[in-house]
């Protein structure tokens, strides 16, 4: 039997699927991952959540990059894992998708909000780190652009921050322990595009595992957990779904 058939028996007997997703089923709509030679941190120093808080010429530049988009989190277009995925959420197979990406893709491809499960945010809009409102990147943009106005909360005027987890920001309680309570209730957990070397997100598989579910790894290249996995295969993400999940 090949991997391939592997993978769709496993899904197919499974009852309770968790899709943990990194960047590599997200390169495949040309979202380059942050950490390889070419992506964001190779480009820019990260700005640190403190230095965020403290300093207005850091918040003038986070801003800035936000809305050039420079490093390229968003405005691309989900692609077939992200579809695939969907249809599995769709068929009910898929109970949750925790992601370790901040590129709505998932949401894009039509997967619900409830059913996202995002450790380290989400680029795509931003929040007040005071009060928790949301605020649209596209009217915090004209403000910023045309008369340097650094965002601030409509409701409280508390410091508007877009609602990815920079480096040094406390990890999410709630999405945490939702993406506990997930791995803990499922029985297959299928990484999806991570080389699993961000923690604590990289602890999910091996929770899993040793709660007694199987343990699927898809990703191109080979990662420090593969030994632990029933199954690995490193492959492109997007046509091995796509023969398993088929559209209609
Ligand atoms: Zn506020």
């Amino acid at each position: 039997m090949s991997d391939r058939d592997r993978l769709t028996d496993l899904i197919q007997s499974a009852r309770r699927v968790v899709a943990f997703t990194g960047a590599g089923i997200s390169t495949e709509s040309g979202i380059p991952d942050f950490r390889s030679p070419g992506g964001v941190w190779s480009r820019m120093k990260p700005i640190y959540f403190q230095d965020f808080i403290a300093s207005e010429d850091r918040r003038r530049e986070a801003w800035s990059r936000a809305f050039s988009g420079v490093a390229g989190w968003t405005g691309a277009e989900p692609n077939a894992g992200h579809h695939a995925v969907a249809r599995l959420v769709a068929q009910g197979k898929i109970t949750a998708v925790i992601t370790q990406n901040v590129d709505n893709l998932h949401q894009d491809s039509g997967v619900p909000d409830a059913q996202v499960i995002e450790l380290h945010g989400n680029a795509s809009y931003a929040a007040c780190l005071d009060c928790g409102l949301r605020h649209e990147l596209a009217d915090l943009k004209g403000p910023f652009l045309e008369d340097g106005r650094i965002p601030t909360c409509r409701a409280c005027k508390g410091l508007v921050k877009t609602a990815v987890i920079s480096f040094g920001q406390p990890m999410p309680e709630a999405a945490m322990a939702r993406a506990e309570a997930e791995t803990l209730a499922c029985d297959l957990f299928a990484v999806l595009g991570s080389s699993l070397v961000v923690y604590p997100a990289a602890g999910f598989p091996l929770l899993a595992k040793r709660n007694g579910a199987q343990l699927v790894i898809v990703n191109r290249e080979a990662t420090e957990q593969d030994a632990y996995a029933d199954l690995v295969l490193h492959e492109e993400i997007g046509p091995l779904l796509s023969g398993i999940a088929p559209p209609h």
